[in-house]
């Protein structure tokens, strides 16, 4: 399986999860559909045939997710549009409503709903498996590389049990997330574990990155648990810093990590791509 992050709008990721060995792809949360249509044509290119898309996967209602549906489904006739039951009349045009745990093929991968709420009720990652690669996880606004989305409509119970479940996932995961928001999760993450070394050296590859204009997806569960705050309620620096107490439970110290993210500003200027001269 090849994934394409298509920057859309300020700094969300629609993706291209393409069948290898054929002309076909499934587009994941189409923010917009110029720059998705974009990179459909780019890939002709590259390999000389169009490529076919089979399906569209949202996941959650958000209009930064779903607010290019209907323009694939109208110019390029796609009959499939999956997300998750309780988001019925939520996302535009669906036609899959599907249920926690559930199933389905494309090409040689099974890709499994899982229901992970918290930023919305009906919040869904996309697990993708093929053969004995490793697995791939669509995460949207719920984990982000070094973060995790806000909470709109669910409870902190619920999402830190959807973030537990993501990272329960073996551990060469690799994740795909909704948002380019990985340096100033990174800037928060270092406030709370300033002798964090995995983090820094993440702090530092996302940096680099960014100023080549490259996305910092996808991650990894492994190091998500190495050096996402939210995954990191064991730290004892992190606890220490929150004032955290031993005998507030897993879902009260989530709250905190949750509650300081809200408040947090990062002070100077993320990276910049360099302007070539
Ligand atoms: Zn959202
Ligand atoms: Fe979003």
């Amino acid at each position: 399986m090849l994934t394409v992050p298509v920057p859309c709008l300020s700094d969300n990721y629609a993706y291209l999860l393409i069948a290898p060995g054929t002309n076909e792809c499934m587009v994941v949360d189409p923010s917009e559909g110029g720059p998705v249509l974009s990179a459909l044509a780019q890939q002709k290119t590259r390999d000389g045939r169009a490529l076919t898309v089979k399906a569209i996967l949202c996941t959650h209602h958000h209009h930064d997710h779903v607010g290019g549906v209907e323009a694939l489904v109208s110019e390029l006739g796609v009959t499939s549009v999956y997300g998750y039951e309780a988001d019925r009349g939520r996302i535009p045009a669906q036609t899959h409503f599907l249920t926690d745990g559930e199933s389905f093929t494309f090409a040689n991968m099974t890709i499994t709903a899982m229901h992970i709420p918290g930023h919305t009720t009906g919040a869904v990652a996309y697990v993708v498996r093929e053969g004995a690669a490793d697995p791939i996880v669509f995460t949207g606004d719920t984990l982000f590389i070094g973060g995790c989305g806000r909470i709109f409509e669910g409870t902190p119970e619920m999402m830190h049990a959807s973030l537990q479940k993501v990272a329960a996932l073996p551990k060469e995961t690799r994740i795909y997330c909704g948002h380019e928001y990985t340096e100033s999760n990174y800037r928060f993450a270092a406030t709370l574990e300033p002798t964090n070394l995995r983090l820094q050296k993440a702090r530092e590859r996302a940096a680099t990155e960014r100023r080549a204009n490259n996305p910092t997806v996808p991650g990894t569960v492994e190091e998500e648990l190495a050096t996402n705050p939210f995954l990191r309620l064991d730290s004892a620096e992190l606890r220490k810093a929150l004032a955290i107490d031993a005998a507030e439970t897993p879902a009260q110290m989530f709250a905190k990590v949750r509650a300081a993210k809200d408040v947090f500003r990062p002070s100077a200027p993320l990276s910049q791509p360099r302007v070539p001269t």
